[in-house]
């Protein structure tokens, strides 16, 4: 249980609803800014402008799943006005407050640093990672049928990366009766894209592997998918970056060939908000539990 904890909610979109009445039902005392057109509030929270007052009075800061920019501002989807995290808020934290988000950019990095506040990015966890990548599965497989006129069952498929995502989309995909090519580079990846009755290969051999695919789901942070690679892709197939930006395709000239490529960033807040925010509520509650231990209050 979260008794006695004062948490505060800056910003968000529908995920954070899930998280602010995880919060709630675990007992910790909510104050929520930039909720104003939030039409079915859940009881409990109160609502406040942000202020260096409000913050002052936190045991635990929490953020939406990207922080905010680098300039402070907000992803606020129920607020009235824009909301803008300001070194004094910071500031006003108390000294053994957590700071808590998805991933952080380095402003608030740096911010947390200045004042020696601990800083805790939930998708850096691995159980997270592993559950996010369900949602990012389900919203990728809608983007391929949605740009494509013919079934993922019967289709080659290639995903670059067998990661947390790239392995629940190798699965998925495998599931739908695609033939799942999987571009690795660690050979106990490879052995298991092989245990998985997957076509495994190395990424540097990427372009010898394209040219029957149909649809390739990238999850590699780096430019993969270059312009060599792309004359040999055909031009009926669909690509999907899942990597965060700027993502692993040369989308230039992929526009130039008439491939059709795109980069689809924040797949489970748009296709499972719910779900997405019953898992970083479950992750946040965790994790603050943890710390309460580790401090033994
Ligand atoms: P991950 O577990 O670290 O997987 C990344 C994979 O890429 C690993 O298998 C890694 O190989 C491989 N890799 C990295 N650099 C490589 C290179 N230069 N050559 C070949 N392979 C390389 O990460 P993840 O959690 O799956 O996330 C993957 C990406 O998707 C990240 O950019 C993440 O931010 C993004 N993401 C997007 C969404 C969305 O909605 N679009 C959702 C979740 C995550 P090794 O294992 O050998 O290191």
């Amino acid at each position: 249980m979260l008794t006695g904890i004062r948490i505060v909610f800056l910003g968000g979109d529908a995920r954070q609803i899930e998280v602010i009445r995880k919060c709630v039902e675990m007992d910790a005392t909510v104050s929520a800014a930039g909720f104003e057109k939030w039409e079915s509030r859940i009881p409990g929270v109160i609502l406040e402008p942000l202020s260096e007052e409000l913050l002052a009075g936190a045991d635990v800061l929490v953020l939406p799943t990207v922080g905010c920019d680098q300039e402070g501002n907000i992803n606020a989807l129920y607020a009235k006005d824009r909301l803008k995290l300001e070194e004094e808020h910071v500031a006003a934290l108390p000294p053994n407050a957590a700071v808590y988000t998805g991933l952080a950019k380095s402003y608030l990095r740096d911010l947390c640093a200045k004042y020696s506040l601990k800083l805790v990015e939930l998708l850096d966890r691995d159980d997270v990672a592993i559950l996010n990548s369900i949602p990012t599965a389900e919203g990728a497989l809608v983007m391929a049928i949605q740009n494509t006129d013919f079934t993922i069952h019967g289709s080659t498929s290639i995903v670059l990366g067998m990661g947390r995502t790239g392995f629940t989309m190798a699965r998925a995909l495998q599931g739908l009766g695609s033939s799942v090519k999987v571009g690795v580079r660690k050979q106990e990846h490879f052995a298991r894209a092989e245990e998985m009755r997957w076509r495994p290969f190395m990424t540097g051999e990427l372009l010898q592997q394209v040219g029957d695919v149909d649809l390739i789901f990238n999850t590699i942070p780096s430019m993969v998918i270059t312009a060599q690679v792309l004359t040999r892709i055909p031009r009926h197939c669909v690509i999907i970056d899942l990597a965060s930006a700027p993502g692993g395709v040369d989308f230039r000239y992929a526009e130039k060939r008439g491939i059709k490529a795109m980069l689809a960033p924040g797949l489970p807040g748009i296709v499972a908000p719910k779900s997405a925010g019953i898992i970083m509520g479950n992750a946040l509650v965790q994790s603050i539990s943890e710390e309460i231990i580790i401090r033994g209050d």
